[in-house]
């Protein structure tokens, strides 16, 4: 079949090309940025999280807003290219008119990396934007950790995690630090349990309990992110990226044994360890988060 437009085409293919080009290469200063959406400015409710609500529009302006804030201080910093992977939900909510004109937009789901799509050996520093605590956590604008329906926790080598922790070690499979986590103070807590001390963190609100809290003023938050991106790329040398030692031990803790059922039934690498828990061991860490992955798919909502 005669091809048309082939002009077009191939005037796409070079300017696409251009775009991507430094993916192939190593550049100077790649920063890939994770962006959720329950940390971020101003959000203390999931009708601020979720599409169809009258609140949504709001919250993914100051999502935008938030992300913007790290894309304009990253460039200030020296970054050549600056990717934001949209990781909240349907992966849809950043309105792509609405992201800074200088970075390229990570948009939809699934995608193969959840959160951590677009991440490879090339960047050198990744960014945490309105992230949030993991499930459980007192104090926390809701706290959960990948699916608030299904999952209680989850442990890697006896060590409970929340989303920041499970992402941080596919930046490290990748050899990626994660230089700085924002959202509440919560979070910025487990940020430093997690990824240890060096780790640049910003706190935008303080929770008095999982739907409220007291925000720092909007201009000013986006300010404390902007501060706190310089800082972290100033002493990028210093954050060595978060890898920990195979094999992987992966526990998964689901809220009623009725959403282990399946798992335990249908594979047979995975190993009940209760009624609610099952379990699998993993030598490479993106196999084992992807049957983390699968399992929480196969799990039916509460
Ligand atoms: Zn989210």
């Amino acid at each position: 079949m005669k091809r048309p437009f082939p002009a077009f085409a191939a005037l796409a293919f070079v300017s696409i090309g251009l775009v991507f080009a430094s993916a192939q290469q190593k550049p100077g200063l790649k920063v890939f940025i994770s962006v959720d959406m329950e940390g971020i400015s101003g959000i203390v409710h999931s009708d601020q999280t979720t599409a169809g609500t009258p609140e949504y529009a709001s919250g993914r302006k100051w999502m935008a807003q938030d992300v913007n804030a790290a894309v304009e201080a990253a460039l200030e910093a020296g970054a050549t290219e600056v990717v934001v992977n949209d990781s909240h939900g349907s992966m849809r909510n950043i309105d792509p008119d609405d992201l800074h004109p200088l970075a390229i937009l990570i948009s939809g789901s699934p995608k193969p990396l959840s959160m951590m799509q677009g991440i490879d050996p090339s960047f050198a520093a990744c960014l945490f934007i309105g992230y949030h605590a993991k499930a459980g956590t007192e104090d926390a604008i809701l706290d959960h950790t990948i699916s608030g329906s299904v999952v209680r926790f989850v442990k890697v080598n006896g060590v409970e995690w929340p989303e920041l922790g499970l992402n941080a070690a596919i930046a490290g499979y990748y050899g990626v630090p994660v230089v700085l986590v924002s959202g509440d103070l919560a979070v910025c807590r487990q940020a430093g349990e997690v990824l240890g001390k060096d780790v640049v963190t910003v706190a935008v609100k303080e929770a008095y309990g999982r739907l409220a809290a007291k925000l720092v003023p909007m201009a000013q938050a986006r300010q404390l992110i902007k501060t706190g991106v310089k800082n972290a790329l100033e002493k990028l040398g210093r954050i060595k990226p978060f890898k920990i030692a195979a094999p992987y031990t992966f526990e998964l803790g689901y809220h009623v044994s009725a959403q282990a059922d399946m798992g335990a039934m249908l594979l047979p690498q995975v190993k009940r360890s209760d009624a609610r828990t099952l379990a699998f061991t993993a030598n490479d860490y993106i196999e084992g988060f992807r049957m983390l992955r699968a399992l929480i798919s196969l799990a039916p909502a509460r």
